[in-house]
């Protein structure tokens, strides 16, 4: 046994995370693929990687230093629990199966347990970062058991992306913690994502500047405090010029946004946590509505608004710096969702996660990378039981200073007849959280009406019920919700 590592799976994420993994001191590294050619393939092109080719999971096993450990980089779902199965065939107990795919998390809890069961760990590790990320250092979520941790840690943090000389990786937490966190990762790339987009729409619509004009104001944000890997390549794409039409390259590429199923899983589980996470969830449908083209064909009838939108010439700079703000405060809202998701999840789920921790680890490697994320890991620090993310000193002062634009911004958006789902229901998000009274109270007394589901009074104890149907007096109810 030569390989104190075994990677599964060689296209493209697998053949560059073994590369990552070889090119570090310390490593050597056995390689397996289902068909051969994978593996003949890379082991040709990368004599320097001293790679380990096993062409059948007994001689992977052979290949492999006690504990042994493996990463599995596979297609999700049935092929991920293929390849376990065979794995756990040759493995032994203290043996490590790690699961680099996208595997949706409460796989990821099945699997762990059901692995487990045979003394064997298993860990699900989400990876960000593409294939780039894979090759150069990504950002890595590891669940699994504390065991597990202490073998695999020294080998994550060799292989992860750095940020500020600290390794993006940390233990999130056991069974599949670490697939959630990356699964709200994902979903918050989606908010964040249209949240640009929207910004995008808005100043073009309303200043009619060019895409390229556009790239210069994305730039210029991105040396503040809205720099992040998002606002950067959102640069690079606006400027980039067709080389067929010679137009933006923009106004060529079809307005259907596709998904792979990331931002639905946290929308969905958000739903059954009852966590809000409405930025994200308008995010993930705003890709939905745009890739209905039958409907959208015939909706494109119906009226707007009378008068066309164009911020006066002299207003345009204020305009743009409204946007900016709205933004920054949009943002704030959707990673203060996230986390609140993930706080939610850590406590159904019997998880300990440390919020900081995740913020840092997301600050090299992965596509939500920003200057941002210290300013979160900041505030955990500060108090790691944050209720309320948005709320912290540093965020709360930058919604308070960019309130009074986004409104502006929002407000702008609906005259106009532009959609920004994404900014107004963030800013919707932040007026019904700190209202000091909502009209929820008017649903209870509906839902009592129709379905005697009772009530709870602000001035006593108890649990009330109006008698709507009869003399409509109140009598103590026992508690339904
Ligand atoms: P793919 O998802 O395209 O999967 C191809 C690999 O899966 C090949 O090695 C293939 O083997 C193997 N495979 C398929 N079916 C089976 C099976 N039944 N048994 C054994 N092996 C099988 O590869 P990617 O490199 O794109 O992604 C790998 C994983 O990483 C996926 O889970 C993906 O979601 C995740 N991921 C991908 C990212 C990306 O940017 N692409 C980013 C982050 C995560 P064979 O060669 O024999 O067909």
């Amino acid at each position: 046994a030569s390989a104190n590592i075994g990677v599964v799976g060689l296209a493209v994420m697998g053949s560059n995370l073994a590369r990552n993994l070889a090119s570090r001191e310390g490593n050597t590294v056995a390689v397996l693929n289902r068909s051969r050619a994978k593996t003949d393939e890379l082991v040709a092109a990368h004599p320097e990687a001293q790679f380990v080719p096993a062409f059948s999971y007994e001689e992977f096993a052979a290949s492999l230093q006690k504990p042994r450990t493996a990463i599995i980089m596979v297609k999700a779902g049935g092929p991920t629990d293929a390849v376990i199965d065979e794995l756990v065939k040759v493995f032994e107990p203290g043996d490590i199966i790690v699961d680099g795919g996208n595997a949706y998390f409460p796989d990821t809890i099945r699997r762990e347990k059901a692995v487990r069961s045979t003394g064997i760990n298993y860990v699900g590790a989400g990876i960000s970062g593409g294939e780039e990320g894979a090759l150069l250092g990504p950002s890595i979520m590891p669940g699994g058991s504390d065991e597990s941790w202490v073998t695999l840690g020294p080998i994550l943090r060799s292989i992860a992306a750095v940020a500020e000389g600290e390794p993006c990786v940390t233990h999130i937490g056991h069974n599949g913690a670490g697939h959630f966190v990356k699964m709200v990762h994902n979903g918050i790339e989606y908010a964040d994502m249209q949240l640009i987009a929207e910004a995008y729409d808005l100043i073009r619509r309303g200043t009619g500047k060019t895409p390229a004009q556009i790239a210069d104001i994305f730039a210029e944000w991105n040396r503040g405090e809205l720099e992040s890997y998002l606002i950067e390549i959102t640069a690079e794409v606006l400027r980039q010029v067709d080389a067929t039409t010679s137009l933006p390259l923009v106004d060529v590429i079809l307005d259907q946004a596709g998904a792979k199923g990331t931002g639905a899983w946290t929308v969905q589980t958000a739903l059954a946590l009852g966590t809000p996470v409405s930025g994200i969830a308008e995010a993930t449908f705003a890709r939905s509505l745009s890739s209905h083209p039958e409907q959208r064909a015939v909706a494109a009838s119906l009226p707007g608004p009378a008068e066309a939108f164009q911020v006066p010439e002299d207003q345009v700079d204020a305009f743009i710096e409204d946007v900016r703000l709205a933004l920054y405060a949009s943002k704030i809202v959707a990673y203060s969702q996230g986390f609140d998701e993930i706080r939610a999840g850590a406590a159904e789920y019997d998880w300990t996660i440390d919020l900081g921790a995740v913020s840092k680890i997301w600050r090299g490697g992965c596509i939500i990378r920003a200057q941002f994320l210290n300013r979160i890991a900041d505030a955990y620090a500060e108090s790691p039981e944050l209720p309320v993310l948005m709320t912290a000193p540093y965020f709360a002062e930058a919604l308070a200073r960019g309130q009074a634009a986004w409104r502006r911004v929002v407000v702008a958006a609906a005259q106009a007849g532009i959609p920004a789902p994404a900014f107004s229901s963030s800013l919707s998000y932040y007026d019904g959280l700190r209202a000091d009274r909502l009209p929820a109270a008017l649903v209870q007394g509906q839902r009592d009406f129709f379905g005697a589901h009772t009530y709870k009074r602000v001035d006593k104890e108890g649990t009330f019920h109006t008698l709507w149907s009869g003399d409509r007096s109140e009598v103590e109810a026992e508690d339904t919700h």
